[in-house]
């Protein structure tokens, strides 16, 4: 893919070889799935909200936060796990090739509206990122790695990311 997407989707790839990925099945509702959320920020998914967001409604983003919610909504009521990717830059730390986005205190680095209930939802592990690899951003300093130890803890099998309906990054 080659693009901010990339950051989720390379995460999910090292799940691959573990754990069984069902971007176009069903949401099978067994115990072991969690479901994954990579950006579903202002900055990517909300008309006008900054240099990467859509400049008009767009139809694929729009179906993608509606999943989102929706299978945010069927965890969550399940105490299941949701691990979620959100886009955070710091001002003076840019990312080429791409202009300013999702920098912090702007509004663009939150969840979409839809999803703004998540912060204070106990079920949710968020990670805030810096660069398009959600697992390298998973990282803390002393080596552990905040993605692989949700994995780990919840036991987790099944990967469930919608954000395979996403398309936005393909105009950048
Ligand atoms: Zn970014």
């Amino acid at each position: 893919m080659g693009s901010e997407a990339g950051g989720g989707a390379a995460a999910i790839d090292l799940l691959r070889s573990a754990a069984p990925f069902l971007p176009d099945a069903d949401l099978l509702l067994t115990p072991g799935t969690g479901l994954v959320l990579v950006d579903l920020v202002n900055g990517f998914c909300t008309v006008g909200a900054g240099n990467l967001a859509p400049v008009t409604p767009n139809k694929q983003i729009e179906k993608m936060v509606e999943e989102s919610t929706r299978l945010a909504k069927v965890f969550c009521q399940r105490n299941w796990p949701v691990f979620a990717f959100l886009d955070t830059h710091h001002p003076d730390k840019p990312e080429p090739p791409f202009p300013p986005h999702c920098i912090i205190g702007s509004g663009e680095e939150n969840f979409v509206p839809a999803l703004e209930w998540l912060e204070n939802d106990p079920n949710v592990t968020m990670r805030r990122k810096d660069c398009i690899d959600g697992y390298l951003a998973s990282f803390e300093k002393d080596g552990s790695n905040v993605f692989s130890e949700w994995v780990a803890k919840f036991q987790i099998k099944t990967v469930r990311d919608p954000s395979y309906l996403n398309v936005r990054w393909k105009k950048v």
